[in-house]
């Protein structure tokens, strides 16, 4: 086989083991979204060990013209990490150290490389709470979720992973390594540069460190689950929730149409058909676990680690259910919830395709599903024009196309219609002043379109 002259150069930077030809790197080709039939085709995929070796990675490209697709572990679930338009994969998977930990001061600097789990276990041992916590955190890595701007069920209380970045460092064109904020708690000398790299999903450049915060672990977190009839009934209770005067640290939902389904192997008694169900988890005394309870009615107590490891398999049963489906992650302002929520349903009618919800209540956040057969085309096709509509209820009721995922290739094109020309426009000026040639993942977030739609859409998760 000839080695290409991307595959030469590139071992020649950074060692012969540690560049793949197209040919080893089918792994690198999609991310989590490989089921909905996204996939691409490096021309090569570089493992650079340090920051020092990404950046002359991202200065042979800048120099050639050649497309730089950013990769943490790959379970991002909007194509981002999905090399469309071939260039170079560069994966940060070999910086995987932390540079340093110093629990008594609540902070921590991480390569890219390292695990969402290993900081959030190394912080637990310590007494110490990192909450970034996305349904994928055994696998997804921090460089990863600080593209993503990360969150999950506890970034009701706590914030997304913008809110536990104090600073990063970054390759970015045309092959400059810089840092941006550090372990410093106020810092207002610059622009935020550090919040712009915060969902910047590898436009950019490239993230190869960070600086986290972390806080002290609650000592209690108790879930008190509530049975309510409908949505309407739900967004009641979440008002009660919040006029409680007690902060949950997660407020989740599931719709009756996702409980028909996930439902049977929740872990405590609750019948076939219990309606909408709402997890408000509390961090607190038993008086403010009390308060959430008298928010709520029909509450039902379980085991806490139980109950979590249960959510978290809910997008897999809804997904193996039909054999596929096809979920969004919209967000909407809270005082729209129950007709979020109402509005999936009604979808899935006028597409002809049964529908469910579930996600994060207290941040306006729902997983708009459709369920379909991934071996047959028309139901693809309506799922795929289900979700266009799901995205023009989103922007109808004043929120937002993504709330966790990010628009990657899956969803490009769609900035401009939720922003409008001036407001892509301003998108468009960030991008260019950062990135001159159009290098960092061509086609994602702010690229114009053409929207892509996914041929099949089996097993995502969210
Ligand atoms: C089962 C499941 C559950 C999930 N649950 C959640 C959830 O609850 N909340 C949530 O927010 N997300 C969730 N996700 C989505 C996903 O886990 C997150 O988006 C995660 O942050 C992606 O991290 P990653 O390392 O896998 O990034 P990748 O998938 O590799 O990349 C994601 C994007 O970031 C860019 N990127 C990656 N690393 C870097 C870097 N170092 N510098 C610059 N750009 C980079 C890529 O180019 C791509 O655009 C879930 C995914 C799955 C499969």
């Amino acid at each position: 086989v000839i080695e290409s002259a991307t595959v030469r150069d590139l071992k020649a930077l950074i060692g012969a083991d540690h560049v793949l030809a197209p040919d080893q790197a089918r792994r690198y080709g999609h991310d989590a979204t490989a089921s909905a039939g996204l996939r691409g085709s490096p021309d090569a995929v570089a493992l650079p060990a340090s920051a020092e070796e990404v950046a002359s990675v991202v200065a042979w490209c800048y120099a050639r013209d050649t497309p730089i697709v950013p990769r943490g572990a790959g379970t991002g679930l909007a194509g981002g990490a999905t090399p469309t338009a071939g260039g170079v994969v560069v994966s940060l998977e070999r910086l995987n150290a932390v540079r340093s930990f110093e629990p008594l001061l609540w902070r921590l600097q991480a390569e890219a490389g390292v695990r969402t789990a290993t900081v959030r276990r190394l912080a637990r041992e310590n007494g110490l709470l990192f909450p970034v916590d996305p349904g994928a955190g055994e696998e997804s890595h921090i460089g990863g979720n600080i593209a993503t701007n990360a969150g999950g069920p506890h970034c009701f209380k706590y914030g997304t992973m913008r809110a536990w970045t104090t600073g990063v460092e970054v390759v970015l064109a045309p092959g400059e390594l810089v840092r941006f904020g550090g372990p410093l708690r106020k810092d207002t000398a610059a622009y935020d540069l550090t919040g712009l790299m915060c969902g910047s999903e590898g436009t950019l450049g490239i993230v190869t460190a960070a600086w986290l915060r972390l806080t002290p672990s609650p000592n209690v977190q108790a879930p008190v689950c509530a049975f309510l009839p409908d949505g309407a009934a739900a967004a009641q209770a979440l008002q009660a929730i919040m006029a409680s005067g007690v902060t949950p640290s997660a407020i989740e939902y599931l719709d009756p149409a996702t409980m028909r389904i996930a439902g049977r192997s929740f872990p405590a008694e609750i019948g076939t058909d219990p309606g909408f169900l709402i997890i408000a988890e509390v961090e607190g005394t038993d008086a403010d676990r009390g308060e959430l309870c008298d928010a709520l009615e029909r509450t039902v107590m379980t085991d806490p680690r139980a109950l979590w490891r249960w959510r978290e398999g809910v997008s897999h049963a809804v997904g193996a259910h039909r054999g596929g489906k096809l979920s969004e992650d919209i967000v909407v302002p809270l005082d729209r919830f129950a007709d979020g929520v109402e509005g999936i349903i009604d979808i899935g009618r006028r597409h002809d395709l049964e529908a469910c919800s579930w996600g994060h209540a207290g941040d306006g956040n729902l997983h708009g599903t459709f369920l379909l057969d991934p071996t047959d085309p028309v139901e693809q096709r309506r799922a795929a024009e289900a979700a266009e509509s799901l995205f023009g209820l989103a922007r109808a009721l004043g929120g937002s196309v993504s709330g966790e995922h990010g628009l990657g290739v899956l969803k490009s094109g769609q900035l401009e219609r939720q922003l409008g020309r001036a407001g892509a426009a301003a998108h468009e000026a960030v991008k260019r002043a950062l990135d001159p040639k159009g290098l960092f993942n061509p086609g994602t977030k702010v690229a114009a379109g053409p929207v892509w739609r996914p041929a099949v859409a089996a097993s995502e998760k969210s």
